[in-house]
């Protein structure tokens, strides 16, 4: 059941539709091998053995023999006049047994008249005969019997039986007929009855798959738009949008995760704050608008000195941005601040009011180690905060680089 669970909800509708169709074939393969078995045993047991010409066939036979030959003996002395009449009774018995039990099988109304009559015939054959037997008890010859009536009347009877015989089977045949035309006309119907299902089964399903397809395009499409903004969303959350760095909780997340990857393999980690220096002083010099300018500037140059994948620029708040290096050395981390420094300087962005220079300038503050497990996350950014700080006191436009990076050393210089 698990591989059902796991489909897709058009894949589950298609696998039910299939089974619902294979049941409906299933059902008519069965059900026609069915009634085409039931059908045989019907014809066979309806048509067959049952009907009712077996007495009739077995009354003709008296008639036309055993009745007859008894008279004939009868004539000729082969047999004693008592012999006579209880052969003649015997056969009469049997006869009108014969005729009773082809009476208790069904009759249809239009055959009940003819039937009605053959009795009359026969009762009244039976009356001949047993008039015979009579005479016989009484011991009155039999010589005087005329042959020709008795031949006419067994003539008689026998054609009139035959008839009802005839009438039976030509009735049975056309019984046969009408079963097998109902038989067929019922399969054509159940056939055109499951055809109906099938065609209504599949014209549903089309629509239903049509309108979930549908559906479905529309919920992706909505999906992907949804994941497109999010993604915008997040991507604004994530930056500052005056400079498009990224901004403080951007900086918060890979820092602990730069962190822990450096404690996990004793890499180098490198975090550099940095300060626009006598900003204040700019912005009174030149306007708001033109400090923004300048800090897009300095953003700018941030971005174009750091451009491996693993290097991240920040704009921390204010004037200050904060840079994270991996897997890089004090001596590289040096030359990556000095760098940023330069070019800075190389901007020559006029600073008419700063005490360090003519042009904007940057004070940088670096903190740089091999991180192990003992590392505190805090200690590095005091210590790169100390460097800048003591950047700035020691003149501006510079960077300072620590690789001490114990509490005791924040503490002192704290
Ligand atoms: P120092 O050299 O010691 O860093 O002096 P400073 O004047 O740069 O430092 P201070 O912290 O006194 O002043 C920072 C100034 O940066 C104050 C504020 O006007 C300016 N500033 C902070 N954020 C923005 C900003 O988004 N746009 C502009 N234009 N100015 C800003
Ligand atoms: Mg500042
Ligand atoms: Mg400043």
């Amino acid at each position: 059941m698990k591989f059902i669970e796991a489909l897709k909800l058009r894949s589950k509708l298609l696998f039910l539709f299939i089974l619902v169709i294979i049941g409906l074939v299933l059902v008519s393969i069965m059900g026609t091998i069915n009634m085409n078995a039931m059908k045989k045993n019907i014809d066979s047991l309806y048509f067959g053995s049952l009907v009712p010409v077996t007495e009739l066939n077995d009354i003709l036979q008296i008639y036309n023999g055993d009745l007859p030959n008894i008279i004939y003996k009868a004539k000729s002395d082969d047999i004693s006049s008592s012999q006579v009449s209880s052969q003649i009774n015997n056969s009469i018995e049997i006869i009108e047994k014969k005729w009773k039990s082809y009476q208790g099988h069904f009759k249809r109304d239009e055959e009940l008249q003819y039937v009605e009559y053959v009795l009359l015939e026969i009762s009244s054959i039976n009356e001949y005969f047993s008039k015979i037997a009579i005479l016989s008890e009484k011991g009155i010859a039999l010589k005087k019997i005329s042959n020709d009536i008795l031949e006419k009347k067994v003539s008689h009877i026998h054609t009139t039986i035959k008839k009802l015989i005839k009438y039976e089977v030509d009735i049975a045949k056309y019984e046969r007929k009408k079963f097998l035309y109902s038989y067929n006309a019922i399969v054509k119907e159940v056939a055109f009855i499951l055809l109906f299902i099938i065609v209504g089964i599949l014209v549903i399903s089309f629509y239903v798959f049509k309108s979930i397809q549908n559906d479905q395009t529309k919920l992706e499409i909505t999906t992907k738009k949804l994941k497109r903004s999010n993604k915008k969303l997040e991507n604004a959350s994530y930056t500052d949008s005056l400079t498009s760095l990224h901004n403080r909780r951007y900086f918060n997340f890979i820092y602990d995760k730069e962190l822990k990857r450096a404690k996990r393999d004793n890499k180098y980690i490198t975090f550099m704050m940095l300060d626009i220096d006598f900003f204040k002083q700019y912005n009174d010099t030149y306007g708001h608008i033109e400090g923004d300018n300048a800090l897009k500037n300095v953003a700018k140059v941030l971005k174009n000195s750091l451009k491996r994948p693993s290097d991240y620029v920040f704009r921390l708040g204010g004037e200050e941005f904060g840079v994270i290096l991996s897997d890089t050395d004090e001596k590289n981390s040096s030359l990556i601040a000095q760098n940023i420094c330069e070019h800075i300087r190389a901007q020559e962005i006029s600073h008419k009011t700063s005490k360090v220079s003519e042009f904007l300038t940057i004070s940088v503050g670096v903190a740089c180690c091999i991180a192990d497990e003992s590392l505190d996350e805090e200690y590095l950014l005091t210590r790169a905060d100390e460097m800048l700080y003591k950047s700035k006191e020691s003149g501006r436009d510079k960077f300072l680089l620590t690789t001490d990076i114990s509490k005791a050393k924040t503490k002192e210089v704290a």
